[in-house]
């Protein structure tokens, strides 16, 4: 052997070392066969399969995830056969059957006329990194989730109301539509906080805020704790006879629920105020006074007695 010769037998060695113990997966497929010239020996601690099973480019479309394949195939053939670098993420299969998570970065080797020649490229395990991804996808909903509901009962908060106000004012105004609101508030709530105890009282909200949830069932219509022990309904395209009705259903449903509250003023069973209001929004009406305006009702309810409703009718 020539001192050349010798040398780069020791260089290749070298390379060849420091390309298999690298976590990346080194291949080569020679591009007039579709045959693997190489593959890293790494790829059998990964997927477990060993790198004589990887012949051809069949075995390599066989081992992605059926859902990406074809694309993942067709992508890559394309670039390839433009002579472009690429880059494409998929799940591979392993033996046992899991899927891993690969990005595969291949470079295109071509020939002095421009032809390719070949495909060599790495193939890097992104699993932690997409498993990462998910749990911050999973995340970003829990949190959309928690800052339209109210912690305590689960139901859609004031937040989530302003929201949903606005955008069924806009739509009364524009299509000429009754749009009707509820204001509900429970009676004598601090006496019952008082006499039975706060856990008692938010476990008491909660049960009301489940029984009305069910009071209004069109479509459209919408449920929201307004705040401390008030909630809201707002009834879109409904007229303020419907509104009564649904007002209605909401006392018999907290009666239905018969929660003791022996310091009430009005009954031994608890109670709920209402205000109910109706309005065709026009251009100089404003949602905040059409709001103020059926919490004015609310009040008379109270004033009337507690345990009814109040409207214009
Ligand atoms: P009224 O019949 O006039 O409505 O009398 P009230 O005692 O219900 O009226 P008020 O609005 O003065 O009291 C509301 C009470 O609701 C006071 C407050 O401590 C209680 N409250 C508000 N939010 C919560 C909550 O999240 N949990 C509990 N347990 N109580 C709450
Ligand atoms: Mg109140
Ligand atoms: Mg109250």
């Amino acid at each position: 052997m020539t001192d050349i010769a010798a040398k780069m037998e020791a260089d290749s060695a070298v390379y060849k070392t420091l390309l298999e113990s690298t976590k990346a997966i080194p291949w080569k497929i020679d591009w007039a066969t579709m045959k693997f010239a190489y593959i890293g020996p790494q790829i059998e601690s990964l997927l477990g399969w060993t790198p004589s099973s990887w012949v051809g480019v069949e075995d390599w479309a066989a081992r992605i995830h059926p859902d990406e394949r074809e694309s993942i195939v067709n992508f890559c053939v394309a670039q390839s056969q433009a002579g472009v670098d690429h880059e494409a993420d998929y799940r591979a299969l392993a033996k046992n059957g899991e899927t891993v998570w690969i990005r595969d970065v291949v470079h295109v080797v071509r020939n002095d006329d421009g032809s390719v020649n070949s495909l060599i490229g790495f193939m890097f395990d992104i699993n932690e990194r997409k498993k990462t991804e998910a749990k911050l996808i999973d995340l970003q909903k829990e949190l959309e989730t928690l800052s339209f509901n109210d912690g305590l009962t689960g139901v859609p908060n004031r937040r989530m109301f302003d929201s949903v106000m606005e955008m069924e004012w806009a739509n009364a105004r524009r299509n000429s539509q009754p749009l009707s609101i509820i204001l509900l508030d429970i009676d004598y709530f601090k006496q019952y906080n008082d006499h039975y105890g706060h856990i008692q009282g938010d476990h008491c909200l909660k049960q009301v805020a489940k029984a009305l949830s069910s009071a209004a069932t069109r479509s459209h219509d919408f449920f929201a704790r307004f705040g401390g022990e008030e909630f809201i309904l707002v009834l879109p395209e409904t007229n303020e006879k419907s509104a009564l009705t649904v007002a209605e259903r909401c006392r018999s449903l907290i009666f239905k629920e018969q929660i003791l509250h022996e310091k009430s003023q009005v009954s031994q069973i608890l109670s709920i105020s209402l205000g109910v209001g109706t309005i065709i929004p026009s251009h100089h009406d404003e949602p905040i006074k059409f709001i103020e305006a059926v919490d004015r009702r609310l009040y008379q309810a109270k004033r009337n007695g507690r345990n009814c409703i109040a409207s214009s009718e």
